[in-house]
């Protein structure tokens, strides 16, 4: 495959991410700022791997050996029903985006020994 295919627009990931929550009846970070910086990763990522490796996590660029940290990733709804949020913040549980909090800092589920 070549680079050239790889690449997304911004608004190419914005479409995908808004897919996602609605489809999965989800709700996006709120914060402009935050959630542009988050989508632009998810380009950046996807240009260098090919997927879309998670924007706050580091990879191997494998993707069978990333495939739990690829977005949305398994730990987002065990992450959302314990803090309400995913560890990046990019996707909120909608009561917890209804009742105004703000993402905090949350711990990392993915076990330690998948990290490389
Ligand atoms: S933590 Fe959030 S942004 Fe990162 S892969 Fe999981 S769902 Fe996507």
């Amino acid at each position: 495959m070549s680079r050239q295919s790889h690449s997304k627009t911004q608004d190419d990931v914005y479409t995908f991410v808004r897919r996602v929550a609605g489809h999965q009846g989800w709700e996006l970070n709120q914060d402009p700022e935050f959630l542009d910086d988050l989508v632009s990763g998810l380009r950046q990522n996807y240009a260098r791997y090919g997927y879309f490796l998670c924007p706050c996590r580091d990879g191997t660029g494998e993707r069978h050996k990333d495939r739990d940290i690829i977005c949305p990733c398994v730990y987002n709804v065990p992450d959302q029903r314990e803090y309400g949020h995913c560890f990046c913040a990019l996707f909120l549980d909608r009561r917890f985006a209804a009742s105004g909090k703000r993402p905090q800092p949350i711990p990392e589920r993915r076990p330690e020994s998948l990290f490389e």
